[in-house]
């Protein structure tokens, strides 16, 4: 029997949960220019912060700038729990890689919306260990050396 090449997802959404998601190892990444998030690392180092709510206006600036599929934004959970906020050295941002759509649909809903905000050797943490010390290293000295945006990396 050989694995299927496409898994089925609920909602028939390729953004929400595959259907028996447990036969299949899928770590989920965000990906921000260069840089590479495990999702699943990120939510192991956030459980050493409480939630902060977010600021409305500056969730509302932050996913004007994001991709956000709109129809998943109804799939997810109003009580999925918080995002992740990560703290690029230099000022380059503060982006959130974890909940963006939960944001998203709090916002639609005008509800609060709260994240675990990982300090700047938190996100190198992370950052190793999504991509490895030496590329993360390289990424990280990179974006502290660089003016606050970072859309040169
Ligand atoms: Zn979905």
């Amino acid at each position: 029997m050989g694995r299927p090449l496409m898994f089925a997802h609920h909602n028939n959404c390729s953004r929400c949960p595959v259907i028996r998601a447990e036969d299949v190892d899928n770590d989920e990444y965000y990906h921000l220019l260069s840089l590479r998030f495990n999702i699943r690392s990120a939510r192991k180092i956030a459980l050493r912060h409480e939630p902060v709510l977010v600021e409305c206006d500056a969730l509302e600036a932050w996913l004007r700038n994001t991709r956000i599929d709109r129809e998943h934004v109804g799939h997810v959970p109003l009580t999925a729990g918080p995002g992740i906020q990560v703290t690029l050295p230099a000022g380059a941002g503060m982006p959130i890689i974890d909940g963006n759509h939960r944001a998203a649909r709090a916002l639609r809903e005008k509800r609060n919306f709260y994240v675990y905000v990982l300090d700047e050797p938190e996100t190198l943490e992370l950052l190793r260990r999504s991509m490895g010390n030496s590329m993360a290293d390289h990424f990280w000295l990179r974006l502290a050396e660089s003016k606050p945006h970072p859309a040169d990396i």
